[in-house]
């Protein structure tokens, strides 16, 4: 198949059949509306999952509670409960409009995973579930444990001998290794992280310090899982979680759709048509976004918009839900180098089952530059004194993006939202960063601050039609 022809098509005839599709290739910023999101239905459509799936993950996690508070001491407060706050974020709103030049309509709240207790990313959601799945399977199976076992015998010494013969083995850009890595090893598993290129030091650093084998690849995202996965085939007692395909990490990750219906119901903020709620979420390969939309699909119906945020260089979801291709493209493919500062979103080809459990339900994707996550994570530590990751700023240009671009208004006009938007709230999932060293995180601070340039592009959103 020569260069120019993606599945049979010629790029071109993909680009007459998206014409956003000519400036994503060209790594442009765009503000993406899916034609596949069904608006009409007050239930969640999707093909495989459904509520009770994500009941069955929520109650493993009860079971999971008394466990977790013993060994992670900083659980204790919330009794071993893994959850992050929510918090308004007035000033970054004000911010936000002054640097973009356009006024964002409704509250603007920050959901910090970045803050999630054992791993300090989202990845402590649906990493940290499918390592406790693996883990009760094995000590009910060797009858260790029944369900109704006061879950703290997991951490006695015959438990993780237990545990000690059997591997797991993961690909990862660094956050995922991070969260399975901690919880693997404390249950007492031998743990072997693939690590892609994009992964930072730090985290395989942390990671061996704590007895974790990291097997570092010069290559991307897909290729570490790649290697995992035939390293897992060929072991014995060896556990693959893959990132790629995993049900269970989705899941875990579907559970969030609950507890923030819980923590919205404690701010006394409402949701319904009249109150809409619009989530914007990191993506990499699309499993915690897609995970935490599914849980909050089922939760608030189609009083909640849920926009995925992707690095330029790195536009996976993108391209598969516009294409309809899902994991049978990847950015590469489309000339796009999946080069990106943002780690967790390193990711060229998504995943093998979000983008088609999830068509109907993902209202769109963004696109970021890199120099503008630098931008918007000083902003962010300037204005509300919070600490993020470059991947997990990625959310913050969406609710501006909805008002200012030509796409983001038709949407809320076909959803007869225009009116309702002083009543809005707008969530940013902000996805990771508590764990990231001091000197780093300076460094983050102060990179790529200069420079008129960045600050004229900055109020150079709206597509010149
Ligand atoms: C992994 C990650 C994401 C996205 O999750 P995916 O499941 O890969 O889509 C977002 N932000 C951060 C910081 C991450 O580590």
């Amino acid at each position: 198949m020569g260069k120019n022809y993606v599945q049979g098509k010629s790029i071109d005839q993909w680009k007459k059949e998206n014409p956003l599709l000519e400036q994503v290739i060209m790594t442009r910023e765009v503000f993406w509306t899916n034609p596949q999101y069904v608006r009409s239905s007050d239930r969640i459509i999707t093909t495989s999952l459904s509520e009770a799936d994500i009941e069955d993950a929520e109650k493993r996690l009860l079971r999971f509670a008394p466990y977790i508070a013993k060994v992670f001491p900083e659980t204790c407060k919330t009794k071993g409960i893994i959850e992050s706050p929510l918090v308004k974020i007035e000033k970054m709103k004000k911010d936000l409009e002054v640097l973009y030049d356009q006024e964002v309509s409704g509250s603007l709240y920050l959901k910090c995973d970045s803050h999630l207790p054992i791993s300090g990313s989202v990845k402590a959601r649906g990493g940290i579930y499918e390592v406790l799945k693996i883990a009760e399977g094995i000590a009910i199976e060797k009858k260790l444990l029944v369900e109704t076992d006061d879950y703290t015998i997991l951490a006695s010494e015959k438990c993780r001998q237990l545990f000690s013969t059997y591997s797991i083995v993961v690909g990862s850009t660094g956050n995922l290794g991070l969260s399975i890595g901690i919880m693997g090893s404390v249950l007492g598993f031998k743990v072997i992280v693939h690590m892609s290129s994009d992964a930072k030091q730090w985290k395989k650093d942390l990671l061996r310090k704590k007895g974790v084998s990291v097997v570092e690849h010069d290559s991307d995202y897909s290729q570490a899982v790649e290697a995992g996965r035939i390293q897992a085939q060929q072991e014995k007692n060896s556990y693959f979680i893959d990132d790629e395909n995993s049900q269970n990490l989705f899941l875990g990750y579907a559970v969030a759709g609950k507890r923030l219906k819980q923590q919205l119901d404690n701010l006394q903020i409402l949701v319904d048509h009249d109150h809409p709620l619009f989530v914007y979420l990191p993506c990499g390969v699309g499993g915690a976004p897609g995970g935490i939309t599914f849980g909050l699909k089922t939760v608030f119906h189609n009083d909640v918009h849920c926009f995925f945020a992707e690095p330029t260089h790195s536009p996976a979801m993108l391209l598969g839900l516009m294409t309809r291709l899902h994991d049978q493209v990847s950015a590469q493919e489309f000339g796009i180098d999946n080069v990106t500062d943002a780690d967790g979103l390193a990711v060229g080809r998504p995943s093998g089952f979000v983008g088609k459990t999830l068509e109907k339900n993902i209202s769109g994707v963004f696109t970021i530059e890199d120099q503008r996550l630098y931008r918007l994570l000083r902003k962010l530590a300037d204005s509300e004194g919070i600490y993020l990751e470059p991947s997990a700023v990625a959310g913050f240009p969406g609710p501006v993006k909805l008002f200012a671009e030509s796409e983001g208004r038709q949407y809320l006009e076909q959803s007869n939202l225009k009116s309702k938007m002083k009543n809005a709230t707008h969530v940013v999932w902000a996805t990771g960063g508590s764990m990231v060293p001091k000197e780093i995180m300076s460094h983050f601070y102060n990179k790529n601050q200069d420079g008129k340039d960045l600050g004229q592009r900055d109020r150079f959103i709206v597509p010149k039609k």
